[in-house]
């Protein structure tokens, strides 16, 4: 029976366009920053109808929401699956908000056809995950999680220093529970793609492995200012020289490394500034990914290398470093298999895919057995008013996570 259960796709629909209402915006957006009024409104939104189909619903200290269906056996611990309500400034309505309502449908559709799974399920609402009012990202799951403390999330400000932890107290979501991680039986979450390649290729469901290694680097190089006009171009020690020759080798290295890596120039930027003055200083930024270590660590070795090889050619001074890093993530095997198998059953066209953002997830899977399932978004625009789904896709995506939770809980009473 588990094999052929669907979800209801209106109804998972029309939660979504329910939960818009919430700070919405005229071009069709939300604004839904975390711990507002409206952040509120939609948090209570959710506990509602999870209460409407006897979810017990807790709260914990900083304001993550866990909404449980009991298995049949609850000394067991939970499958739990969730994302994130709050939005950007100009965010759309299905970032984060679709898995959330994803995994609600999925407790709804097995209420309704009364299944009852071994393990408990949870779904998740994840505090503050977009960082753009209290600026850290995936902070409720990072408390979660033990990537940072209670203390530390609790005294992030926002720009009229309001903390985090006044507001919790103020919209009344500061909770009793620990926001500490429990054991934790299987972790999915359920999410737009935000990019556009399921689109572009045809594909309906992402099946995510992991999420790719990332770095973003600042290059100095020093140069002597001197007039344009009197100034041969062979006695110049220009820093933009220095960009012209090393550009090619370094857009070479993401031709190397395709289709996977990625190589972007996000800021460039010559001193003084002044259109008859041989520039003095240049600074670029480069953002380095690929999701294989190997490649990755390969693409950073002959980054270093092309950017001295530049400057050393035209006997300029460089500075490198690395201002951030966040290391590739490989997601579990057996979710990963759960949500191909969930697929197959379906028989929806899939891919499997590395993530190019950061994620809860990315949190979680330090705690517990964590994978993703993506699907398509429009134009792969996301952070943008215009963030948009096919009512199918919505519908495809909790179908394989409702297969996928059935198959990591198991179905009580099936051998
Ligand atoms: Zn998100």
């Amino acid at each position: 029976m588990s094999d052929t259960l669907s979800i209801n796709s209106e109804r998972l629909w029309t939660r979504l366009m329910d939960m818009a209402r919430y700070g919405a915006l005229p071009g069709g957006g939300n604004n839904r920053q975390a711990l507002t009024d409206e952040d509120k409104a939609g948090r209570e939104q959710f506990m509602a109808w999870c209460r409407e189909i006897g979810c017990e619903v807790r709260l914990d200290a900083i304001g993550n929401i866990f909404a449980r269906r009991a298995g049949s056996d609850n000394t067991l611990p939970p499958v739990i699956t969730g994302s994130h309500l709050d939005t950007q400034p100009s965010g759309g309505k299905f970032d984060g908000i679709y898995g959330v309502l994803g995994g609600l449908e999925v407790l709804h559709t097995l209420h309704d056809q009364n299944v009852k799974t071994v393990h408990p399920l949870e779904v998740v609402v994840w505090t503050n995950e977009e960082g753009c009012r209290f600026d850290t990202a995936m902070m409720g799951s990072a408390v979660w999680s033990g990537a940072m403390s209670l203390d530390s999330a609790y005294a992030l400000t926002d720009r009229d220093h309001l903390s985090v932890k006044s507001e919790l107290e103020r919209i009344d979501h500061l909770g009793e529970h620990s926001a500490t991680a429990g054991a934790i039986h299987a972790a999915l979450e359920l999410h737009i793609e935000q990019g556009p390649v399921l689109e572009a290729e045809g594909e309906t469901i992402g099946i995510v492995t992991g999420v790719q290694h990332m770095s973003r680097h600042r290059i100095v190089v020093f140069g002597q200012e001197a007039h344009a006009g009197p100034t041969p171009m062979e006695l110049r020690k220009d820093p933009v020289m220095a960009l012209a020759r090393m550009l090619p080798p370094l857009y070479e290295i993401a031709e190397r490394h395709a289709p996977d890596g990625r190589i972007t120039f996000g800021y460039i930027n010559a001193e003084p500034g002044s259109s008859n003055t041989v520039p003095g200083r240049l600074e670029i930024t480069i953002d380095i990914r690929h999701p294989q270590a190997a490649q990755y660590e390969q693409m950073l070795e002959e980054y270093n290398k092309a950017v001295r090889d530049a400057c050393d050619q035209l006997e300029l001074d460089v500075q490198m470093s690395c201002f951030w890093e966040a290391p590739g993530i490989t997601f579990d095997a057996r979710c990963i298999e759960a949500v191909r198998s969930s697929a197959r059953g379906h028989g929806y066209t899939t891919r499997e895919m590395c993530s190019g953002a950061g994620h809860d997830s990315c949190n979680v899977h330090t705690v517990a057995p964590t994978s993703m399932i993506f699907i398509p978004c429009e134009g792969g625009l996301s952070h943008n008013e215009a963030e948009n789904v096919l009512p199918e896709d919505a519908a495809a995506g909790a179908n394989i996570l409702l297969g996928a939770i059935l198959e990591l809980a198991g179905v009580a009473g099936e051998a």
